[in-house]
């Protein structure tokens, strides 16, 4: 395209005072300026951006004299962070200026090389990004309007996401682009356009070039800002993506289950169903958690001969070798260790709480004492309703909680270590066992601390002959 096409901004555009503010700004000094990417897609479809984002003639140095207020994080690309004053825009967040860049080349898939980087104006500009939908410009001072370089504009209001140019080619260069465009598609509900998709699915393989941070963020924000998080599961499994970011989850299809228990399908579709039903805005915890739960069934599967000779899938400890794949996983997507920790927890102990109406009482408080039992309970619940429908475990973990609620979960250990020297005992590794027994009593009802130290006998390790 040659000239762009020009069409009125709807009315009233809500943006806030300091982005407006930056714009006139650059536009008083003689610049040419613009919002472009996200917020303008955003404000198009009626949604609240993020943050905005501003194009513009001016160069770097000159973005910096004009500002009181800016970080040159991104100078080296052409960028300059703008911060507003607290006292005249309250509660406003930064606002990036980007000077009019051209394509760049990319040896690495991901980064523009050094010293490729060369100021443009802002048709260039646009064609570098990556979706057309993404590439709209807006001027947002009466008479509003927006410009269109790339179709931008037909794409949205056909909500579709199609690459700019070549989609292969946008793809060779950066292949995160790929998971973007799934992202895109998940969170606004939109198609991939053909050509996008069949670009996508020839070089999925390439994904695994791109870091294992970037592949995470994409990945969790995918699984927590989706419209559907099962048809996003679908979208990455159509695209190829899935196979190479996560075999263990491909490898779900066709492991078939028992259908008293699963009537709704094998393992993939268990998953996919529990996705989609997850409340809007989920953690990334209860999203991998969801995700995962199920990880260690592939391996597992075996098919079992029941007493009355009918066959019978089995998957005898999955929940603990999918716990210890849950952290080969999160590991190699670089997840933070608390997150690996509390979805590895989350995955090892999703079949125990269907134990919880037989267990005793400590062990009982125990598991409602765990930081991620609100998860869980959630996990459960999905696990139920898209399985065999029976929740009457959560009817009792509800009861049991009320009845725990009016004393703490887990009262102070009325025996402590030094109870135990006090008692005549040497310190030692010895101490950990006896002091977890005496606290299970306690536990069970036992709140009497001379009581449970006559106990002690019980647990002390036989005398050596
Ligand atoms: P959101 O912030 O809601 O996730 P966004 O569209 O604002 O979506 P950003 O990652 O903030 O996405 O990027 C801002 C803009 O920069 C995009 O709209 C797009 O025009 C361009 N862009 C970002 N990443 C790329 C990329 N990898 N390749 C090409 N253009 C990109
Ligand atoms: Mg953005």
């Amino acid at each position: 395209m040659t000239t762009p096409e020009t069409f009125p901004a709807p009315d009233p555009l809500l943006v806030p005072p300091f982005p407006l503010h930056v714009l006139a700004t650059l536009r008083g000094a003689g610049h040419e300026a613009w919002f472009v990417g996200g917020c303008v897609r955003d404000l198009l479809l009626g949604r609240t951006p993020k943050d905005y984002d501003v194009v513009t003639s001016a160069r770097p140095d000159a973005i910096e004299s004009l500002f009181k207020h800016s970080l040159p994080i991104g100078k080296a690309f052409g960028i300059i962070t703008v911060v507003p004053d607290s006292a005249l825009f309250p509660g406003e967040a930064p606002v990036e200026v980007a000077t009019f860049r051209a394509e760049s080349t990319y040896a690495d898939g991901r980064h523009p090389d050094p010293g490729t980087l060369r100021f443009t104006d802002a048709r260039e500009d646009v064609l570098r990004r990556d979706f057309t939908v993404n590439a709209l410009l807006l001027d947002p001072v009466p008479p509003a309007r927006v410009c269109d370089w790339v179709g931008g504009r037909a794409d949205l209001a056909a909500r579709t996401v199609r690459a700019i140019g070549e989609p292969s080619r946008r793809f060779s260069e950066d292949r995160l682009r790929m998971l973007r465009a799934v992202r895109f598609a998940s969170t606004l509900g939109f198609g991939i356009e053909p050509g996008t998709f069949g670009a996508i699915r020839a070089l999925a393989g390439g994904i695994l070039g791109i870091s294992a941070e970037r592949i995470r963020e994409e990945l969790l924000r995918i699984l927590t800002e989706a419209r559907d998080a099962g048809a996003a599961l679908d979208l990455l499994d159509a695209s190829g993506l899935l196979r190479e970011i996560l075999p263990e989850i491909s490898a779900m299809h066709g492991v078939e289950q028992p259908p008293e228990f699963h009537p709704e399908g094998d393992v993939y579709v268990h998953t996919r169903l529990m996705l989609s039903r997850l409340p809007p805005h989920p953690s990334p915890r209860l999203a991998l958690a969801v995700l995962l739960h199920d990880v260690g069934k592939p391996p597992t599967a075996r098919l079992a001969t029941l007493p009355d000779g009918t066959l019978r899938w089995r998957f005898e400890r999955h929940a603990a070798v999918g716990e210890e794949m849950v952290r080969g996983i999160l590991a190699r997507l670089r997840c933070p260790n608390a997150l690996v920790d509390d979805v590895a927890w989350m995955v090892g102990n999703h079949m125990r709480l269907a134990d919880a109406p037989r267990m005793r009482p400590a062990k009982l408080r125990r598991l409602l004492a765990a930081p991620t039992l609100e998860d869980e309970l959630v996990l459960h619940h999905l696990d139920c309703v898209c399985s065999h429908g029976d929740r009457s475990i959560l009817g009792f973990l509800a009861e049991a909680r009320a009845r725990f609620a009016s004393e703490p979960v887990l009262p102070a250990p009325l025996v402590m270590g030094r109870d135990l020297v006090a008692a005549g005992l040497t310190p030692g590794p010895g101490f950990k066992p006896i002091l977890q027994a005496l606290y299970d009593l306690q536990l069970e009802g036992e709140t009497d601390k001379a009581a449970l130290l006559a106990r002690l006998p019980e647990f002390l390790p036989p005398a050596a002959p």
